[in-house]
């Protein structure tokens, strides 16, 4: 994990959760500094236990000897639901996307795991995890799933942004986002143009 977690992050952390919990999955949030442990923001502490943990340790140190398969942009392989078979582990880089992307995952691709990729484009953290619990989960070939590839967010009546990133597209045409992300990105928009003056 990055040592701050801002307010994008953790939009995406909670959602995670959520996910995972209607899932029935564990998710770990490790190296993650010891005060920031003790102090993490409210939204994300109510999922803390159920089923997020959060954690000082490195992921080397929880998963045992798991089966680990490190979702890597660069990775050869795609993943494909047989994978389901093969990886007990499921590892992200808890990074925010930057555009172009600097490969900040090479820091976990040192760790030697199995690394699979999830097609060419950048995801956000969430979406990479959405998209690999549908093809691992739901067995949905990387292919059959419905992408929203750099939506333009319309933010108010005259400002609109695109997204550098691919998500996945929900049943109302729209990229699936964190709740409240709109709304951050919108303040964050606001933020900048301030800034500029
Ligand atoms: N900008 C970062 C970089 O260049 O490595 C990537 C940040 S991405 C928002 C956060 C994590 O999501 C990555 O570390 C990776 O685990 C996962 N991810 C995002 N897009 C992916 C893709 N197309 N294939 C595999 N993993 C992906």
């Amino acid at each position: 994990m990055e040592p701050e977690m801002g307010a994008w992050s953790t939009l995406e952390y909670v959602t995670i959760s959520r996910e995972s919990a209607a899932s029935g999955c564990n998710f770990y949030l490790t190296s993650v500094p010891a005060l920031l442990v003790e102090n993490l923001p409210q939204n994300l502490k109510s999922w803390v236990g159920k089923p997020t943990k959060v954690t000082s340790e490195e992921v080397t140190g929880i998963s045992g000897n798991g089966r680990m398969c490190l979702l890597d942009p660069r990775a050869e392989k795609e993943l494909a639901p047989e994978d389901a078979e093969s990886f007990d582990w499921f590892v992200f880089g808890g990074i925010l996307g930057d555009d172009p992307p600097r490969d900040r995952t090479a820091e976990l691709r040192k760790l030697g795991y199995e690394g699979r990729h999830l097609g060419k484009l950048q995801m956000t953290t969430d979406t990479a995890v959405r998209v690999t619990r549908m093809v691992i989960e739901n067995q949905i070939n990387l292919a059959g799933i419905p992408y929203a590839d750099y939506p333009e967010l319309k933010l108010n009546k005259n400002e609109a942004t695109q997204m550098p990133f691919r998500y996945v597209k929900g049943e109302d045409g729209q990229p699936v986002m964190p709740e409240g992300m709109l709304e951050l990105i919108g303040k964050d928009a606001d933020k900048s143009f301030d800034d500029f003056f």
